[in-house]
């Protein structure tokens, strides 16, 4: 029987990280990986796939000149799946590369098969041929990630009904498609298809959606959605979904319909907990298959068995899953952590793009904490004339009294990259002052930033 320092179930962003964490620190490790190839819900049906497609349809769709040619601008007329498709299948490639050739030059093991526990230090792989191995971890890494929830009254059929794994190989692109889910995945989804001229209603149980995002920037972004022809049915659940002839026919719980081509859902995903054998290690989940750790140290409750990324639930983005993986794998060996930074940012990649660090309005209102705020809009910076942009705004949050930022919210072309400015200076505890009195290059759409901050630096007293 194989046996190693840190066996890491999962090759995903945080199962990646921690265990290439750990062979930096001299560790034997191995991967165990379900999938043909390393990479996980990341790489493989989430975040690159999903980027990937927004690219390929911001470019074919001409999306991004429309502030200068008109809203019918297009680079191409007509668009199918196989447009969208190539793009993809090109980039996967190149990241599976990346990550195979970083295992490998870390000397880290990967093994192909699903893995579930058969004690606490030991899991039994089945590979894909059926046959079983032993493998022993002195320290063992959950980083399973999640699947797509599937409720029993929807019949999905890989053709119109279509989950959040299975829409990066839809196989045709439809002219109208309804959105089940108005999280964030589901958002992301309907305004990229809406940027590809589809015809897109959202269906939310909720009366509200995406609520940790700044009221005044969610405002602003459903209000270009609906002039984009974007339906919202919000406030009632989805109570039957039928395929009738080449339509996909829903009924929601205030008895309305709604008839496209397709349908997209995306509300919710689930921890990929229930073949694990939990049970043999001790460990159970919660109603969502999800796990329970220490948040500071990532440990189950059995202390030599870790869980990292979206099997331990929020905030489920791949960004921060590989600091946990980091984390944990830091933890497992005894190195030293640094204390986490206070704000992580945020990055809704819908068309158009939200970032957001720091509190929110409502939050600074809650904490009763007096402040100012400055807004840009992006047709305010050279940059945002020269590229045509007529849309896109930015907003800054400063405390009176400490004169410190406490948070930025961007909506717009670039959001998710000009955010780490306002992320660095918020972690740094920086004030207005560092916005007016730093040179900027120049025409940035970062211009923004000193635009935004002069506007609440205007209305904040002088003393
Ligand atoms: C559509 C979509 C878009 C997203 N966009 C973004 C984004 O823009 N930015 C962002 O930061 N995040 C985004 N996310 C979230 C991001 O993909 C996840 O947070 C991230 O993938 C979680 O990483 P993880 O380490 O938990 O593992 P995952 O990526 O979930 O991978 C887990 C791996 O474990 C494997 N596995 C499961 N069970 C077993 C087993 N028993 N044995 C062996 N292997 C097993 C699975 O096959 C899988 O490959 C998106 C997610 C989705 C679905």
């Amino acid at each position: 029987m194989a046996q190693y320092d840190f066996i890491v179930i999962g090759s995903g962003p945080s199962g990646r990280r921690a265990a290439i964490q750990a062979a930096k620190l001299g560790k034997s490790v191995l991967v165990v990986e379900g999938r043909k190839r390393v990479g996980g819900v990341s790489v493989h049906t989430g975040t690159i796939p999903s980027k990937t497609l927004r690219e390929t349809a911001l470019n074919l769709s001409g999306w991004r000149e429309r502030g200068f040619y008109g809203r019918s601008y297009r680079v191409k007329k007509e668009i199918g799946s196989e447009d969208l498709s190539m793009r993809l299948g090109k980039t996967l490639e190149h990241e599976v590369d990346v990550l195979e050739h970083q295992f490998l030059r870390n000397g880290v093991h990967t093994m192909e098969g699903f893995a579930r526990f058969q004690d606490e230090h030991r899991l039994i792989v089945t590979s894909p041929d059926g046959s079983e191995l032993l493998v022993e971890g002195e320290r063992i890494l959950i980083a399973v990630g999640t699947v797509p929830f599937r409720p029993d009254n929807i019949d999905f059929d890989d053709e119109c009904i279509l989950d959040s794994d299975e829409v990066v190989d839809m196989p045709r692109l439809p002219r109208s498609i309804t959105v089940v889910g108005a999280g964030v995945i589901g958002i992301e989804y309907a305004t990229i298809f809406s940027a590809l001229d589809v015809q897109v209603t959202i269906i939310e149980p909720r009366e509200t959606f995406l609520d940790f995002i700044d009221r005044e920037i969610l405002d602003e972004f459903v209000h270009q959605l609906r002039d984009r022809g974007v339906t919202f049915r919000l406030g009632a659940p989805v109570v039957s979904v039928e395929k009738v002839g080449s339509k996909v026919v829903t009924k929601t719980g205030d008895g309305r319909t709604v008839r496209t081509d397709m349908l997209l859902y995306c509300a919710g995903r689930m921890g990929a907990t229930e073949h694990l054998g939990l049970d043999a290690c001790g460990l159970g989940t919660d109603g969502r298959g999800r796990l329970k750790v220490d948040p500071d140290t990532f440990q189950t409750e059995v202390p030599h068995v870790y869980a990292t990324g979206d099997v331990i639930g929020f905030p489920s983005l791949a960004s921060t899953s590989m600091e946990q993986g980091r984390i944990a794998a830091c933890h497992a060996f005894g190195l030293p952590l640094p204390p986490a930074p206070a704000y992580f940012p945020y990055g809704i990649y819908a068309v158009p793009e939200i970032s957001t660090v720091g509190m929110s309005e409502q939050e600074v209102r809650d904490k009763k904490i007096n402040y100012e705020c400055g807004i840009a809009r992006m047709r305010e910076t050279s940059r945002g004339h020269i590229m045509g942009l007529d849309q896109g705004m930015m907003k800054m949050i400063f405390s009176i009294k400490t004169r410190r930022l406490l948070g930025v919210h961007i909506l717009g072309e670039g959001a998710t990259e000009l955010i780490h400015i306002g992320q660095a200076v918020l972690n740094l505890k920086g004030t207005v002052d560092y916005f007016i009195e730093n040179t900027f290059n120049y025409p940035t759409l970062a211009e923004a930033y000193k635009i935004a901050a002069l506007d609440a630096w205007n209305r904040m007293p002088r003393d």
